[in-house]
């Protein structure tokens, strides 16, 4: 197995200014194996190349979390939730990083769920647990709605659905992270009257570079400032078919 992580480490460094622990950097290794070896029962991934891999899944998922890779958690656990989560990304990595979280993995697709599943038990990642359902439904649910910290969500949709799918899941004061690839002007007008209507604001939209192939990324971070008013998210579909 082609070893994903000596010639990378220094990147993590100069890029996030954090460095893997050893443990961390065998679980992420693991991960990387995990995925070749699922891909060939379930559609996990394209991308398979251990460089592509470091970058587009472990480097781009850790990127959006940075601000939290150097927040000091040693007195509280913050809630994580990664919606559509598919083979992991970006929850998995940010369970192995964040510092005393607990996570929930969720996806609509359950074989993709019994993957994850099979992950955490390998990595040994007690902090973490999966559950099977849509956003749509989950943003009800009072286990989950107001429940978290802090929310991720990668290539599940535009970002007004990505942010009616999570600002109802976040507590008063709470994070969303939605990873984006591009990002133009027009999309911010957009997406501010989405999360206005949703008890959000925009707290910052960032463009960064990735490190190996020098592609353009972007995060958006959205705070809720406000109440999530109860018809939201609407039920499944709509949120996808009439985004905000
Ligand atoms: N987040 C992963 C990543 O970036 O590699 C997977 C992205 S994949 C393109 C989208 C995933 O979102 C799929 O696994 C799909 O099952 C899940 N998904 C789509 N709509 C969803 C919804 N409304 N609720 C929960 N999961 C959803």
């Amino acid at each position: 197995m082609t070893n994903l992580l000596p010639e990378i480490a220094e990147i993590w460094q100069q890029t996030l200014n954090w460095q893997p622990t050893s443990q961390q950097q065998a679980q992420f290794q693991k991960l990387y194996e995990l995925i070749l070896e699922g891909n060939r029962q379930i559609n996990l991934t394209r991308i398979t190349d251990p460089q592509e891999f470091w970058e587009k899944h472990l480097w781009d998922s850790l990127r959006g979390i940075a601000p939290l890779l150097s927040a000091n958690f040693s007195s509280t656990r913050p809630t994580l939730i990664d919606i559509g989560t598919g083979a992991g990304f970006p929850g998995v990595p940010a369970t192995i990083t964040v510092p005393n979280c607990t996570t929930t993995l969720l996806d609509s697709t359950r074989k993709k769920i019994s993957f994850i599943d099979n992950i955490l038990t390998e990595l040994v990642l007690t902090n973490a647990k999966t559950l099977v359902g849509r956003a749509e439904e989950i943003g009800h649910h009072p286990q989950h709605r107001l429940a978290y910290d802090i929310a991720l969500i990668r290539a599940v949709g535009p970002a007004s659905v990505c942010a009616e799918y999570t600002l109802p899941l976040l507590k008063q004061g709470g994070l969303a992270i939605i990873y984006r690839g591009n990002w133009m002007d027009d999309e911010t007008t957009a997406l501010q009257n989405a999360v206005k209507q949703l008890g959000g604001a925009i707290e910052s939209i960032e463009q960064f570079t990735t490190p190996l192939s020098h592609s353009i990324r972007h995060c958006v971070y959205l705070r809720k400032v406000d109440t999530t008013p109860v018809q939201f998210p609407r039920a499944i579909g709509v949120p996808a078919q009439k985004p905000l």
